[in-house]
C-alpha cells in the first residue's frame, strides 16, 4: 500500500488531474509555512498569523452580474467538493470589480444557489463570504507599488491608439510613447486619473512587461481604468476600478487561496497571474505561497445555452417568464422544474473534470435527474388526457379501496389507499377503436387490469360529433382484484393506470420541452433566438388521484407511466400547478 500523507483521501473520490495536482502539492509540502490570521489581506496583515489550518483554499468567484447556471454548478461542486474532501476551505466570493452590471438582487440568489446545491463557506470558525470589492484600496496599493517598481506606467494613448499598438498574433506590438514616462511622473498621471477631473477612458495604467511577447496577454495590459460609475457596494468612493485580469489574482492571493480553478479561456492569461502575483512578492506586498491558476474545461450542454449575457436577453426580451422559468438553465429554473442538488451532484461527477473542451448531451443531465428522483419520488396516479370509463356492472354508489404501493422498489414506504367506484378516468392512449399490432390495452372485446383494481374487459364506447372518443365502457370481472386469491386467474397483457371521477381532483400541469431545437444555439443560423424551440411549453388540464389534494409546492412525485413532476411555487390547494421535471425515459427525437 502507498503510504497515506496526514491528508486522508478516500478511494471512492472521483479521481481527476485536480485532485493530482493537490495531491502532489501536499506530498511536497507546499503549505507547510502557510500563514493565515483569519481574514483576506496582504503580506503585512498575516505576518505574524498562525499556520493556516485549513489544507488547501479554494475559491467560487461567480461576478454577481446574473444568476448562475448549470455551467455554474459544475463549478461550484468541483470547487467546494475539493475542499470538503481535503479537509480545507472554500471561499464564496462576490467578483464584483465592474461596477456596472453588477446587482444585489444576484448576490442573495448566488447565495441561495450554492447553499441549495449543500455547501456553505464556513471553515471552523471562518465565515468565508467575500467581496472583490472590499480589496480596492488593496489594489490601488499594489498599483503605486507597481508603478514604484518601474511595473506600469499610465498610458496616455486613446484606445483606438492603444488597439492598433497592440500588434497581432504574428506582429510583435509598438511601444506606447509613454512607457518611458518617470515613476514621478506616472505617479502623478496616476492621481489624477483618481482625482475624478479625467473622463473615462482618458487615460489607462498598464503593466510594462514586453510588447513583443508572443502572447498578447503580457503586452503591457491594461490594469486600471478610469470608470465613472456608482458601484452596488462602494458608492462613489471611486471612479478607478481594476481590470478583471489584475484584480483576480489579486483576490485569490489575498485570501490565501492555493488553487485557483477557472475554465480554460483563462490559460493565455496564467503567465500574467504569475507576473503579478511575484512582483508584489518581490515588492513585499504578499508573500509565499502564492496562489497558482488551474484550467479546466468548461460545461457545454446541447440544447441550451450558458451564458449569463444570453440568459439575461431571453428574460428581458421575454421568451421565458423569468429566470426562473422552468425551461432556463438556471439554477433557480433548474429548481423550479424538479432538478435535485443530488441530480446535479451525479451528473457532475459522472462527466468529470478535463482539460479538454467537449460537449455533453443534454440526456445526460436527464438521466441523473431521472436516477435520482426514481428512489427519492413517491409514486401517484394521474391522468393527463382523460376519457370516461363506466364500469357497466359496478354499482352507481360502490366505493372500494384499492391499495397501492408508494415505492415499488422500497415497501418501507407503505401503501395508499385509491377509491374505485363506477366511473373512471383513464388516459385517451389506453383505448383505440381499432387497436394496430401489438397493443394490449383497451380496444373493443379486450381484457386489461385496472392496476391495483380488477381485471375489465371492454364492451363498447361512444364518440361525439367529431369520431373523438368520449366514454368507454367495460365490465369487471368480480374475482380478479389485485391482492386477492383469484388476481392471477385471469392473464391479460394490459396494465393501465385510472383515477376515480368523483374522487378525483383537477390541476394544471406544464410540459417542458427543450427551449431550444438544435443542439448547438446559434451554430447554423444567425442568432441564437432563432433557435428557439416555439413550443417548448404546453399547459394541460389533468386528472390527479385524490392523495395529491394536500399537495405543496415543491413536493415531488413519480406520475406512473409518465415521469416525474414537481409542484410550482405558484400552485395552491384551489388551482393545482405541477411542472414535468422529465418524462420516464428519453423519448426525445
Ligand atoms: P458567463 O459566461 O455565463 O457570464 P462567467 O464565467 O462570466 O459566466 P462568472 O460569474 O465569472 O461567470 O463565473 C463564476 C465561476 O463559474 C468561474 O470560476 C467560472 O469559471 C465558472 N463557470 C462559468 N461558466 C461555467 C461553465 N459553463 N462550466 C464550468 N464552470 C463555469
Ligand atoms: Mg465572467
Amino acid at each position: 500500500m502507498a503510504p497515506m500523507s496526514d491528508h486522508e483521501i478516500k478511494d471512492d473520490l472521483p479521481s481527476n488531474f485536480i485532485r493530482s495536482i493537490i495531491d502532489r502539492n501536499l506530498n511536497e509540502n507546499l503549505y507547510q509555512n502557510k500563514k493565515w490570521i483569519g481574514s483576506p489581506g496582504g503580506a503585512s496583515h498575516h505576518a505574524n498569523a498562525p499556520l493556516d489550518s485549513a489544507k488547501i483554499r479554494t475559491r467560487f468567484p461567480p461576478e454577481p452580474n446574473g444568476y448562475l447556471h448549470i455551467g455554474h454548478a459544475k463549478s461550484i461542486f468541483l470547487n467546494f467538493g475539493l475542499a470538503r474532501d481535503y479537509k480545507g476551505a472554500c471561499h464564496l466570493r462576490f467578483d464584483d470589480t465592474n461596477p456596472e452590471k453588477e446587482d444585489e438582487e444576484y448576490v442573495r440568489s448566488i447565495i441561495d444557489n450554492v447553499q441549495w446545491l449543500g455547501f456553505d463557506w464556513k471553515f471552523k470558525d471562518e465565515d468565508n463570504l467575500y467581496y472583490a470589492s472590499s480589496y480596492f484600496s488593496f489594489m490601488h496599493e499594489a498599483a503605486l507599488s507597481l508603478i514604484q517598481s518601474g511595473d506600469a506606467y499610465v498610458d496616455q494613448q486613446t484606445a483606438d491608439e492603444i488597439r492598433e499598438n497592440r500588434g497581432t498574433l504574428t506582429a510583435a506590438g509598438k511601444n506606447s510613447p509613454y512607457r518611458q514616462q518617470t515613476v514621478d511622473e506616472n505617479l502623478t498621471l496616476f492621481a489624477a486619473m483618481k482625482s475624478g477631473k479625467q473622463p473615462d477612458g482618458a487615460m489607462v495604467l498598464r503593466a510594462k512587461i514586453d510588447m513583443a511577447s508572443p502572447n498578447i496577454n503580457m503586452r503591457d495590459p491594461a490594469i486600471y481604468r478610469i470608470k465613472h460609475a456608482e458601484h452596488h457596494r462602494t458608492g462613489n468612493d471611486w471612479c478607478i476600478y481594476p481590470m478583471y485580469t489584475f484584480a483576480h489574482p489579486i483576490e485569490d492571493a489575498l485570501e490565501g487561496i492555493t488553487h485557483s480553478i477557472c475554465t480554460l479561456e483563462f490559460e493565455d492569461q496564467r503567465p500574467f497571474y504569475d507576473w503579478l502575483l511575484t512582483k508584489l512578492k518581490n515588492n513585499g506586498l504578499l508573500t509565499d505561497p502564492l496562489p497558482k491558476q488551474h484550467e479546466f474545461a468548461r460545461l457545454n450542454l446541447t440544447y441550451v445555452v450558458l451564458s449569463k449575457r444570453r440568459l439575461i436577453e431571453l428574460v428581458t426580451n421575454q421568451h421565458v417568464s423569468g429566470w426562473d422559468d422552468p425551461r432556463m438553465p438556471t439554477l433557480v429554473g433548474a429548481k423550479r422544474r424538479g432538478y435535485t442538488p443530488a441530480g446535479f451532484k451525479l451528473f457532475t461527477d459522472r462527466i468529470g473534470v478535463s482539460k479538454a473542451d467537449s460537449w455533453i448531451d443534454y440526456v445526460t443531465l436527464e438521466d441523473a435527474m431521472r436516477e435520482v428522483l426514481n428512489t427519492s419520488c413517491d409514486r401517484r396516479v394521474a391522468v393527463l388526457d382523460p376519457i370516461k370509463l363506466v364500469i357497466s356492472n359496478y354499482a352507481e354508489d360502490q366505493v372500494e379501496d384499492c391499495f397501492a404501493p408508494n415505492h415499488p422498489q422500497d415497501e418501507s414506504r407503505g401503501k395508499r389507499v385509491i377509491k374505485l367506484t363506477r366511473e373512471l378516468w383513464i388516459e385517451r392512449q389506453d383505448f383505440m377503436i381499432e387497436p394496430e399490432k401489438k397493443y394490449f390495452r383497451l380496444y373493443p372485446g379486450n381484457q386489461v387490469r385496472l392496476r391495483y383494481g380488477y381485471v375489465v374487459n371492454c364492451t363498447g364506447y361512444d364518440v361525439d360529433k367529431k369520431g373523438q372518443v368520449t366514454t368507454v365502457y367495460c365490465e369487471y370481472l368480480p374475482d380478479t382484484k389485485s391482492g386477492s386469491a383469484g388476481a392471477d386467474s385471469v392473464k391479460v397483457k394490459g396494465n393501465i393506470h385510472w383515477v376515480s371521477c368523483k374522487h378525483a381532483v383537477e390541476a394544471k400541469v406544464n410540459l417542458y420541452d427543450r427551449l431550444f431545437k438544435v443542439e448547438h444555439p446559434g451554430a447554423n443560423s444567425e442568432s441564437y433566438l432563432d433557435d428557439i424551440n416555439e413550443s417548448s411549453l404546453t399547459s394541460i388540464t389533468v386528472q390527479l388521484e385524490e392523495n395529491l389534494v394536500n399537495i405543496k409546492p415543491m413536493d415531488q412525485f413519480q406520475f406512473e407511466r409518465h415521469g416525474y413532476f414537481i409542484c410550482d411555487p405558484d400552485s395552491s390547494s384551489k388551482n393545482i400547478i405541477m411542472n414535468r421535471t422529465v418524462t420516464l425515459r428519453d423519448n426525445w427525437k
